[in-house]
């Protein structure tokens, strides 16, 4: 608890007391796994190669297609009684199962991870301890791309089904299982269709949507040096707009005054310095509800005034709090849209002027920040006529936000604290990066998405292995994996 000492908002400082909202007496428990056959199975499905490249045309229909079948023979029980589609448009690789409740009344629940993986650039294989895809156990580690991204979730998950399975376990809620195909470039064949054929089957309403996000990590958020369990319940949007520059090319021995990239380069330096304003996010509030708690003393009203603040009220310690969260970049795109320019084309010799500039730029939307709000954004920066502006993504809205308080988000972090005990912090939190989940969650039928992905990491550095070189997980921590997915079926139970 703290006492306020009037510093600033008077108005929030009176019911602003941050009493903690950490769970408490849970107990530890240890669930029993089969962890040598485990890890051997994630280290075969590390070796097939599905990689989502940015070019859709290059799609390895043979590492899908040789993966679902190695899922098939390595998980007999599960595609013994789980029903099995394969879905996707207009290529079908995404993995729907279905495992019926016992209760067909209860609202069902879902668990989404992605199949698809992250290139390795070639340049980068020689600072790779082990090869990428040859799924190496060695020095206590599982070592290959997938490993951490995502496909530790997809066989945790069916570890989990198929040892409960063993059990003779049925749930209560139907629980779907959903395995994207292309969440790395943004599941726009994947998971949107998969969510459309779940929405055309008439499914009011998931009890509960868990999706890959934060692992466990000390310090995974800036500034908290504990280990902090991070529950996604809201992801920002997606848009990427194309600026081009058409004009007349010609020789460089006599050039125009403004060359056309001259004139584009132009335009993105006034759109970088047109940025978004700051503004915090409900899901900002609810993490410092529940994270402000845990934090210092001292600093209690400021996190008070943030967890309490009104929409469209700005206090002087939350304008504090954004003065400080702005000076590191990963808080700082918790607070606005932000603009990001990732390409820029022109030219191909020397001495030619080039007809035509195009740059792209990516912007991850913040609510309220719709296509149209942001391309008018872009059109009054830049102020040029010239420059023509084209969305080229399959562009997504920020999220509804999942309840930070409901029965969703309390099952989950029983569950975590069952399983890594109770020297952490568990908190909701706003993910400013994203994945194809996003795609349920944007819709009416699945506004508790909750995401985070189960395991513990020992430090920020293995955190780098994600979508980096090195990704590697602690098989010891690979079993407590296991154990998370299959506590959290039986916590369903009593949603
Ligand atoms: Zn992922």
């Amino acid at each position: 608890m703290c006492v306020l000492t009037g510093l600033g908002a008077p108005a929030v400082a009176q019911d602003a007391d941050l009493p903690s909202l950490q769970m408490e007496g849970v107990e530890q428990i240890t669930i029993e796994v089969d962890l040598d056959g485990a890890v051997d199975r994630l280290s075969r499905a590390v070796q097939f190669p599905t990689v989502s490249n940015q070019d859709r045309n290059d799609f390895d229909t043979k590492a899908f297609d040789d993966y679902h079948a190695f899922l098939a023979e390595a998980y007999p029980k599960v595609h013994a009684s789980l029903k099995r589609e394969v879905l996707g448009d207009p290529r079908p690789y995404s993995l729907l199962y279905t495992w019926e409740g016992k209760n067909p009344d209860l609202p069902p629940a879902l668990f989404y991870a992605h199949q698809d993986v992250v290139p390795v650039p070639e340049d980068s294989l020689d600072q790779w301890d082990q090869e990428p895809f040859s799924g190496t156990v060695a020095d206590g580690y599982i070592w290959g791309r997938g490993v951490l991204d995502d496909k530790n979730q997809i066989h945790g998950i069916l570890e989990a089904a198929e040892m409960k399975l063993e059990e003779g376990w049925q749930p209560e809620r139907t629980l779907y299982f959903v395995f994207g195909q292309d969440e790395e470039v943004g599941g726009p064949e994947g998971a949107r269709y998969v969510a459309d054929v779940l929405e055309q089957r008439g499914i009011e309403r998931f009890a509960f949507v868990m999706d890959e996000s934060a692992p466990l990590i000390p310090g995974v958020f800036p500034g908290i040096p504990d280990n902090t369990a991070l529950i996604g319940i809201a992801q920002k949007g997606y848009i990427s707009l194309e600026l081009a520059m058409h004009g007349v090319g010609g020789h460089s021995s006599q050039p125009p005054e403004e060359s056309n990239i001259g004139i584009l380069a132009k335009a993105i330096t006034k759109l970088e310095a047109a940025q978004f304003p700051y503004r915090i996010h409900e899901a900002v509030r609810h993490q410092y509800r529940y994270m402000g708690p845990e934090l210092e003393e001292a600093r209690q009203p400021m996190f008070a005034a943030v967890a309490f603040g009104k929409e469209g009220e700005m206090t002087d310690l939350e304008k504090e709090f954004i003065a400080e969260m702005a000076t590191n970049q990963v808080t700082r795109a918790m607070l606005h849209t932000t603009i990001a320019v990732t390409m820029f084309n022109a030219g191909i010799k020397d001495n030619v002027l080039p007809p035509a500039a195009t740059a792209v730029v990516n912007f991850r939307p913040m609510p309220g920040d719709t296509p149209d709000v942001i391309i008018e954004h872009v059109r009054k920066a830049i102020d040029d006529d010239r420059i023509t502006i084209t969305d080229i993504s399959a562009s997504t809205p920020a999220t509804a936000v999942a309840d930070p308080d409901g029965p969703g988000y309390k099952a989950l972090e029983k569950t975590i604290r069952q399983i890594w005990g109770n020297d952490l912090i568990v908190a909701p939190f706003f993910v400013i990066g994203g994945s194809d989940s996003k795609h349920f969650q944007a819709r009416a039928f699945a506004p508790d998405v909750y995401t985070i992905t189960g395991i513990q990491l020992e430090s920020m550095k293995e955190f780098a292995g994600f979508h980096g070189v090195n990704e590697r997980i602690k098989v010891d921590e690979y079993g407590k994996t296991i154990g998370f997915f299959y506590q959290i079926m039986s916590n369903l139970d009593d949603l």
